[in-house]
């Protein structure tokens, strides 16, 4: 899943320039549940889940829950 950036608070100015601060919402691989708490990194790339079973990040199917 790629990861998703939103604004994370308001805009400030740098060196006049208008920032808008970003922050990362990782979803996870399985279900695609936003703000998957568990990270693996394999290689280059970080994978995110949304549970966490016996000391390894797993789908717990939780985007899967709340979809309607
Ligand atoms: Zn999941």
């Amino acid at each position: 899943m790629p990861t998703e950036f939103v604004p994370s608070g308001p805009d400030f100015e740098r060196s006049n320039q208008k920032v808008t601060p970003m922050a990362p919402i990782y979803s996870c691989e399985g279900c695609g549940y936003r703000g998957a708490p568990f990270g693996q990194r394999r290689g280059d790339e970080v994978l995110s889940y949304c549970g966490w079973v016996d000391g390894q990040p797993v789908c717990a199917g939780k985007g899967k829950a709340n979809a309607s």
